[in-house]
């Protein structure tokens, strides 16, 4: 193997589904360089919730959100290069302002990003790792883990089209059934090492999703 390609970015890096970190922690670890993708998280991080992007507006005002991302990114060392997906010519004029003559984040800089992702942190999510040990024993064929993954985007980028595309895409895209149909034999919660609620949580999102 000559590389490796991961996903990571700075709101995945400790993401228990994702394991930026400790992904790239191995890769390192064997000498493999890194090729990124998903830096800005399909563009949710140009848009990040509220609280984080306070964060970055109040350490520069200038820098724009994705700029922030991607050079989280590009700052880890043993990198190739930074797949970021662009789709208008002023998302590529900012970011080849600062890819250009590219520089790592500051000391100061990489404090911001800590600080983000601590704010990241305390907006409550589904701690759900996609495991899918529930999935094993599902007699419905509920999309489980599916449904929470676009439930935490609903929760945190406010952003119902992408939690609904994800839902599309995870649960039907997979031949799952929608949380709606969850019939509450609590079966798979005594397969989850997470120990969620996942019959509560199933109602939320069907709620919130509009199953
Ligand atoms: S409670 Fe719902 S999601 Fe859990 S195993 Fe039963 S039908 Fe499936
Ligand atoms: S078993 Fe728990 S942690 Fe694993 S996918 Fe199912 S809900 Fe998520």
């Amino acid at each position: 193997m000559e590389f490796v390609q991961l996903q990571i970015n700075y709101a995945d890096w400790e993401n228990p589904a994702i394991k930026s970190r400790e992904c790239y922690e191995v890769a390192r670890k064997y000498g493999k360089p890194v090729i990124i993708m998903e830096p800005v998280k399909g563009g949710m991080l140009a848009n990040p919730p509220e609280q984080v992007a306070e964060v970055f507006k109040k350490a520069n005002p200038d820098a724009s959100l994705a700029s922030w991302a991607i050079k989280f990114a590009a700052s880890l060392d043993g990198i190739i290069t930074v797949l970021s997906g662009m789709s208008s010519i002023e998302q590529m004029d900012d970011n080849i302002s600062y890819m250009k003559d590219f520089t790592k984040l500051s000391d100061k800089e990489e404090e911001t990003i800590k600080e983000a992702q601590k704010v990241l942190n305390t907006i409550p999510l589904i701690p759900c790792t996609t495991c899918n040990y529930c999935a094993k024993v599902c007699p419905m064929h509920i999309g489980i883990s599916g449904s929470f993954t676009a439930m935490n985007y609903l929760t945190l980028y406010k952003d119902m089209a992408a939690a609904k595309h994800q839902e599309e895409w995870l649960v039907g895209g997979h031949g799952l059934k929608k949380a709606s149909e969850c019939i509450k034999c609590g079966q798979c919660e005594k397969a989850c090492p997470q120990h969620i609620e996942i019959r509560k949580e199933l109602e939320r999102v069907a709620q919130a999703l509009g199953d």
